[in-house]
């Protein structure tokens, strides 16, 4: 069979959103607007890879998206702010210094330069105030585009560090169920330990040992795996796929009985994945 596409799981990144890699293992997104010269960026963790990807390409800031409190997302805030005359927007009900512009579930905005509306979905469970952004299409690409820092990972979720199980699963069921072809842009690169993971708790599935597969190839590559889905992640992401019988399966023989309920297999799933090594 002729190779398609060379990544089938891995669909071909906006022409308009960057990687920005830096620190241990995260990615700032550097969004441009449609003219070319201002540019928005999404959790810079620090300012310097930020400043020379805007000084490459000659970009201004206009914006600042924060997704939550951490400090490799908001770390660099503080030094853009100062050099650049723009808006922060940052979860309401997180204590985050330099948010001009506080945001929760239902809010609209439209960063300065980039002509784009983007709407934010309450996401808790990693953090509690954690804050998602989505967008219809933006620029000249049409398809949605979904900025969702720690929450929703490319094989996996977030750790829960302030939420509940249930809060954190209702979150990733909000983001499952955006259009299928939303571009996902997660905050880290840690794509091949979950998928390492999700070979562990659904290992069956010839398309995840595929997609695990390619994510090895890549990673070898340096290429990023990110963005990715939401149509790969619901088809081998295995905190989307709490009801299939394979994990169920999987999470029963771990507890030594049938699981209660959806939520008891999330929950079982996250504190595997905690100490899998
Ligand atoms: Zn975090
Ligand atoms: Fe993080």
């Amino acid at each position: 069979m002729p190779d398609r596409h060379p990544w089938l799981h891995c669909p071909p990144a906006h022409p308009q959103i960057e990687a920005i890699p830096a620190l241990r293992d995260n990615y700032f997104w550097l969004i441009a607007g449609p003219d070319g010269r201002a540019a928005a960026v999404v959790d810079p963790g620090e300012a310097a890879p930020v400043q020379a990807a805007l000084a490459a390409h000659n970009y201004t800031l206009g914006a600042i998206l924060l997704t939550h409190h951490h400090g490799d997302h908001v770390g660099g805030v503080a030094e853009l702010a100062r050099q650049w005359d723009c808006e922060v927007f940052g979860p309401a009900t997180e204590a985050i210094a330099g948010v001009t512009v506080p945001l929760s579930d239902g809010s609209t905005i439209t960063p300065a330069g980039l002509g784009t509306t983007f709407q934010v979905i309450d996401v808790p469970g990693h953090t509690r105030g954690h804050i998602a952004y989505f967008a219809a299409s933006h620029g000249r690409d049409a398809r949605p585009v979904l900025f969702c820092g720690d929450t929703l990972f490319a094989g996996g979720c977030g750790r829960i560090f302030e939420g509940t199980p249930e809060q954190l699963l209702a979150s990733l069921d909000r983001l499952a169920g955006l259009p299928e072809d939303t571009l996902v842009y997660c905050a880290h690169e840690y794509t091949v330990s979950n998928l390492r993971f999700a070979l562990a708790a659904e290992p069956g599935s010839a398309e995840l040992g595929a997609r695990n597969d390619e994510a090895l190839r890549m990673r070898a590559a340096g290429i990023a795996t990110v963005p990715t889905s939401i149509a790969v992640e619901r088809r081998t992401n295995p905190f989307l796929r709490c009801e299939e019988d394979e994990i169920r399966d999987t999470v029963a023989t771990r507890l030594g009985r049938a699981p209660r309920s959806r939520v008891e297999i999330f929950a079982e799933l996250r504190a595997w994945k905690n100490q899998f090594a």
